[in-house]
């Protein structure tokens, strides 16, 4: 009989260079190499660096040399987004082709002027489940030509989903297989939650939504295990994976590490800091037990 090799299960660890790495992200790499480890898997390092502004090689190198320290290994291969803008671009035209993106004009100013004046008289915003207010549908419906005139006098715009519209096409209802620490099973998504996402904008040219989806297909990742911070974000990347007729991935949301006050670590959070905390003598071993585990 022919034995048929089996493929390896693919985990990654995704984190992106604009600050150091904390707490919570030695948490996430450690879950991602155990389980990688358990499952007789492979562990890929990607760094998310579109935001081009806040992203340095400086912070990159402290990457690698946080996870070294901490004894977490990695495949060579690893994948910068940036060096990977044209794939994003090209799933993004793919999506304006067929009428599922626009361009949208209101600046952030603009948006946030709307919201104060709704609020102001009584009416609520709605916002999405990090609680930024959704976007206005004046672009959405927009005339075409009055949005063809606007882009070749060159204004500057956003790219956004019109999630109404990709949903109507998708049809049924979208779900993903979760094992985290919060709920499990089979979720249901809840894409509309989020209003039309931003695809690409002005100043970057590919939105972590898209990017992220688009690399774990492309890296073949089978597991994705990061913080339930992004829990409610796979709703739109169920959304966009089955736009784009793209796997998905089984999901492991795990908890996150917070401060004395039961906030979550940011990367501002100083005495979390893994380069801090080992320039100040704390052994790599003594992390484990610091993130609980
Ligand atoms: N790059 C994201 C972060 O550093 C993680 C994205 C993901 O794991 O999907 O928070």
């Amino acid at each position: 009989m022919i034995a048929i090799p089996r493929q390896k299960p693919v985990f990654r660890f995704a984190p992106s260079p604009n600050g150091p790495l904390h707490l919570g992200h030695a948490l996430s790499a450690f879950l991602n190499r155990d389980m990688a480890d358990a499952a007789d898997g492979r562990l890929l390092l990607r760094i998310e660096d579109i935001d081009l502004t806040r992203c340095t090689p400086e912070f990159e190198e402290g990457i690698y040399a946080d996870l070294e320290w901490l004894g977490i290994g990695w495949e060579d291969q690893v994948r910068r987004q940036s060096e990977h803008f044209d794939a994003y671009h090209a799933a993004l035209a793919g999506l304006i082709d067929r009428g599922l993106a626009y361009p949208a004009f209101l600046t952030r100013g603009e948006v946030k002027a709307r919201v104060a004046a709704s609020e102001a008289a009584g009416i609520a915003w709605p916002r999405d489940p990090d609680g930024s207010p959704l976007y206005p549908a004046d672009d959405r419906d927009r005339p075409s030509g009055e949005r063809q005139a606007m882009l070749s006098s060159g204004q500057k715009h956003a790219w956004r989903l019109d999630m109404a519209k990709a949903l109507d096409l998708i049809g049924g209802q979208l779900s993903w297989r979760e094992t985290g620490d919060g709920e499990r099973g089979a979720i249901t998504a809840d894409p509309s939650s989020w209003g039309d996402v931003v695809l690409s904008r002005s100043d970057a040219p590919s939105s972590y939504h898209l990017s992220v989806t688009i690399d774990d297909a492309l890296q073949g990742v089978t597991h994705v295990v990061r913080g339930l911070d992004l829990f409610h974000a796979t709703s739109v990347h169920r959304v966009l994976q089955t736009l784009l007729a793209l796997p998905a991935p089984i999901y492991h949301h795990h908890r996150l590490v917070t401060d004395a006050t039961g906030r979550k670590l940011s990367k501002s959070s100083g005495d979390t800091g893994l380069s801090d905390l080992r320039s100040r003598g704390v052994a790599a071993h003594d992390i484990r037990h610091l993130v609980g585990l």
